[in-house]
């Protein structure tokens, strides 16, 4: 299938509006390259992609964007954010009950739940958007490469995790995925992330999307179809497996390295 994401008169055919939640406070190991992969994979399904950072004492309405990125922080900047939080908290859930399309990484994932028990043991509030909360653990932190299967898309997800919160999910909640190498939310029950409506938390950095074409294509199309309702888009195969390659070798390179 050929596929023509610029009209001829060089513009996109669509737009994407995107919201980088405190971009500028949430910025763990590299989740800001989300938004790259966010404008590069956008930029091939045809969409001008805009990006805000909606940060202290910004207003944030729902209505006002198509997609929602918040990166993962440290307890210090998660501390400063949870102050501000409780004046965007309405319309972030708005925005999620009317299916918007979301990703939550690690401090941001954290923060969607009810609360967030910091590392010296200060209890940080969530929006309580959903009802998973997170503890903390003495003395450890949650660090390495990890691996993950969700059964629904059968896709499997590589990535990055640094964290001392272990996260609790709801019966009522599914996980991104079960893991098949590292510790997840909690190195108890299997889990990592979660995947409800169009939101998709996760503890990975590295950062997710550069890593996991499939979940940004899976993102970047949820966005587009909620917008445009009946659009005819490439599947990956047609555009993206030459990325998905790359990371392959990219992977198996690292493998041998060390
Ligand atoms: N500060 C949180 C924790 O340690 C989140 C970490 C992160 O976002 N990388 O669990």
């Amino acid at each position: 299938m050929t596929y023509t994401s610029i009209k001829s008169d060089g513009t996109f055919p669509h737009t994407l509006r995107v919201a980088h939640l405190y971009g500028d406070l949430m910025n763990t190991y590299g989740d800001n390259g989300n938004i790259l992969m966010l404008k590069y994979i956008g930029e091939k399904l045809g969409a001008q992609m805009t990006f805000d950072i909606v940060s202290l004492e910004d207003t944030f309405n729902a209505d006002d964007y198509d997609l929602v990125f918040f990166g993962g922080g440290q307890d210090y900047e998660q501390v400063i954010v949870s102050q501000d939080l409780p004046s965007k908290a309405a319309e972030i859930k708005r925005f999620i009950e009317n299916d918007g399309v979301m990703l939550a990484i690690c401090g941001g994932f954290q923060f969607l739940g009810q609360y967030y028990i910091e590392a010296s043991g200060r209890k940080i509030e969530g929006i309580s958007a959903m009802n998973h909360y997170t503890l903390n653990q003495e003395n450890n932190r949650f660090i390495g490469d990890i691996e993950i299967y969700n059964e629904e898309f059968d896709e499997t997800y590589y990535g990055f995790e640094n964290h001392q919160g272990r996260t609790f999910l709801s019966p009522d909640q599914k996980p991104l995925g079960r893991i098949i190498k590292g510790q997840g939310n909690n190195n108890e029950d299997g889990t990592e992330g979660l995947h409800y409506k169009n939101v998709f938390g996760s503890y990975f950095h590295g950062p997710i999307l550069s890593r996991n074409a499939r979940l940004a294509y899976r993102i970047i199309r949820q966005a587009l179809l909620n917008k445009y309702k009946t659009l005819e888009l490439p599947a990956f195969e047609d555009i993206l497996l030459d990325e998905e390659k790359g990371q392959q070798i990219t992977d198996s390179k690292r493998k041998v390295e060390r």
